[in-house]
């Protein structure tokens, strides 16, 4: 039985340092951002404020979009509404799969009804530009979709030569930014990107729970093409698209766009404080610089990863292509790995995180993004974690990690 007392406690949670794949500790002007007053979605100032979270993700995304807007939900709404507003049953989507989230992809076009064909690599690689070209040549798809960052992995998916292949063939290219952007270069526009979607709670240094999206012209006139909107708010002006019908209502961005656009459909009530928070990750992104942002993710991913090893400890994965945020690394032998992230919780504060499907129990991933993309943080996570290990008796080389990682901070 719940204990009545604790029903009616304060919510009081504890600080801990979220050195995790995600999601990380906001920046506390998020915070100060998500608790603002609430005010009417059609108050001239929330539309103002709509209208900013778009000029601002323009940035963020190095877009100039027209249509870049925010979906809510978690980073997976964004996903789902991008492939389920772009495919129509039985088109065709090319998809290489380089790990956890790749799978996702399919899962959600398989839902969707679409005819999926991967590419499947093993994971901590990532897929070449020869490997797409050759099977976009045989399959014909009007849809290749991919993971820039896949935390599972670590690794991260070159796009640019990939969107060069799609910008040739005529294929659309969509992309799940959520666990790189603003942590590694992505460039929407010069890539030839049509579609990204991403979230808060990786480099972006939010809560998780609205996912930014961007559409090139050319995806918008093919998700254009299916829209059909609901009977109590369509008006006489309403053209119903001669595609068909979006499986989704939710998630129709046909419908989307014009909540965003200047019809301002009333499709649904747009999450304020989500809308509140986006904006500040957004405003903290541009005003640090995106260079200097990304910059910082790499000193720290590099910090940590060189203190990693500097420990006697082996990284996973095809390290030409490892994210700048996040790190794997193998669990040494004879140590349970999950007793040790519970010794880091309790004593440290400090979260790592577990591993998926083919890796689990065999690595650990170690985040370093947003806020915590940070010379303190880098410094006492490594610290914390030799601390246990030599506890647990790892065979380990103690008292050289914090020094090697210190180096990158002179
Ligand atoms: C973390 C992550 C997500 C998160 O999705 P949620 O719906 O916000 O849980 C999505 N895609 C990738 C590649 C991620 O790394």
């Amino acid at each position: 039985m719940t204990d009545k007392t604790s029903l009616f406690e304060t919510l009081n949670p504890p600080q801990r340092m979220l050195m995790g794949p995600g999601p990380i500790n906001a920046y506390p002007r998020v915070h100060q951002a998500i608790s603002q007053s609430l005010i009417g979605q059609y108050d001239p100032v929330m539309t103002g404020y709509m209208n900013q979270v778009q000029a601002l993700y323009r940035g963020v995304f190095q877009t100039e979009n027209k249509q870049t807007m925010l979906v809510d939900g978690t980073a997976r709404s964004g996903i789902e509404a991008v492939l389920v507003s772009v495919l129509q049953p039985g088109d065709k989507v090319l998809i290489p799969v380089i790990g956890r989230f790749g799978h996702l992809l399919c899962e959600i076009a398989q839902r969707v009804g679409a005819e999926v064909k991967t590419i499947d690599i093993e994971w901590g690689e990532v897929c070449s530009p020869e490997q797409v070209e050759k099977a976009i040549k045989q399959y014909q798809p009007k849809l290749l979709a991919t993971v820039q960052g896949d935390t599972s992995t670590t690794m991260n998916q070159p796009l640019k030569e990939m969107g060069e292949i799609c910008e040739r063939h005529g294929v659309l290219f969509y992309c799940d930014a959520t666990a790189s952007i603003a942590g590694n270069d992505l460039k929407v526009d010069e890539w030839h990107l049509d579609a990204v979607s991403a979230g808060l709670q990786k480099c972006l240094g939010g809560p998780s729970g609205s996912a930014p999206i961007t559409l090139s012209d050319r995806c918008a006139e093919v998700i254009n093409r299916r829209k059909h909107v609901e009977a109590g708010i369509r008006a006489d002006h309403h053209e119903q698209g001669e595609d068909a019908m979006i499986q989704s209502n939710y998630f129709d961005l046909a419908m989307i766009m014009d909540y965003w656009g200047p019809e301002r459909l009333n499709h649904h009530t747009e999450a304020t404080s989500m809308l509140y928070a986006a904006r500040e990750c957004a405003r903290l992104f541009l005003e640090e610089g995106p260079d200097e942002v990304i910059g910082r993710h790499k000193q720290a991913g590099d910090a940590l990863a060189t203190g990693l090893r500097a420990m006697g400890l082996e990284l996973f994965g095809n390290q030409t292509y490892k994210m700048n945020n996040v790190v794997g690394v193998y669990i040494p032998a004879n140590v349970d790995g999950d007793a040790i992230r519970r010794e880091l919780l309790t004593c440290f504060g400090i979260e790592i995180g577990t591993s998926f499907g083919p890796l689990h129990g065999k690595i650990w991933r170690i985040g370093t993004m947003g806020y915590n993309a940070r010379q303190e943080c880098v410094l006492t996570t490594l610290a914390a974690l030799e601390s246990i290990l030599v506890k647990h008796k790892a065979a380990i080389q103690p008292g050289q990690a914090v020094a090697a990682a210190m180096e990158f901070y002179l």
